[in-house]
């Protein structure tokens, strides 16, 4: 078959526009795809009142990266885990003595008092300022009221307590329910779950400082968070939480074991980790 010339052109061109078409869409694709540069920061802005820092500096150092857990009060990467409900090897007794309260099904409890094995439960680790998630549960069978039910404490430091009670339907004095600052401060609000239902402390704590002569120069600061509700925000403790008194503060070390109480109540904890923080320079 004979092909003419005037046949194959035509084709050809069109042939060829196509390829230019595509090229083209193509390159305009790439062109797209490549993001504006935006800066990582500036070293031309303005300095930060009383700061080595400028607005957006690009030299100030990142935060490190920390991986938080999987689920809500899932422990982070970065985080010293004092109870994961096998044993109790982070804890110890007064006497510095192995920790005895009962350990099972992924919790421990305040033994009975005819045990012998109970009485504050200590931390072996000593802690200054940070962050606490413990996760606790009062008796699902009522027994006793007000102070006499459902019972314990987290004493911060050993000496500044964010009170546990059951405090659902259960009245007391204001200052002494769920997530009081004991003898000083009522929560925001009463967020208690129902007695047998696991709650929840995520715990902010600022250590105090003291002077050489004994004098405090920085009081203690808490944050308290009750089953995801704020409840203390940033509150000054008046001093070490005492009863029926009015707490004053003692010198003692930057850091200590805080404690968990046994008030006769057959309590339980789980899921207890702590992440150590510093916040000397926020001020
Ligand atoms: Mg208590």
């Amino acid at each position: 078959m004979k092909i003419r010339i005037s046949t194959i052109l035509p084709l050809a061109l069109l042939l060829t526009a196509g390829v230019f078409v595509l090229t083209s869409n193509a390159a305009d694709k790439e062109k797209k795809k490549a993001p504006k540069a935006h800066p990582t920061g500036y070293t031309d802005t303005p300095f930060l009142p009383g700061d080595k820092w400028r607005v957006h500096d690009d030299t100030r150092p990142r935060p490190k990266v920390v991986t938080s857990g999987k689920k809500a009060g899932e422990a982070p990467s970065d985080a010293i885990v004092l109870f994961d409900g096998s044993d109790l090897s982070q804890w110890k007794k007064e006497d510095g003595s192995a920790g005895a309260w009962i350990v099972k099904e992924g919790y421990m409890e305040v033994p009975p008092k005819k045990s012998g094995k109970g009485g504050y439960l200590f931390t072996k680790k000593e802690f200054g300022d940070m962050q606490l998630h413990i996760e606790w549960r009062t008796p699902e069978e009522v027994v006793g009221n007000s102070q006499g039910r459902g019972n314990s404490g987290i004493l911060l430091m050993g000496q500044y307590e964010v009170q546990v009670l059951d405090s659902y339907d259960n009245k007391t004095y204001a200052d002494g329910q769920a997530s009081a600052l004991y003898g000083w401060k009522p929560p925001l609000v009463n967020a208690s779950r129902k007695p047998g239902e696991w709650q929840t402390y995520d715990i902010i704590f600022e250590a105090p400082k003291f002077d050489d002569a004994g004098k405090v120069t920085k009081k203690a600061y808490v944050t308290v968070i009750h089953n995801g509700v704020l409840t203390q925000h940033r509150q000054v403790y008046l001093g070490k939480t005492g009863h029926k008194s009015v707490a004053t503060y003692k010198k003692h070390p930057a850091k200590m074991s805080f404690k968990l109480q046994d008030h006769g109540n057959p309590m339980r904890y789980r899921n207890v980790w702590v992440r150590e923080l510093d916040f000397s320079s926020n001020d």
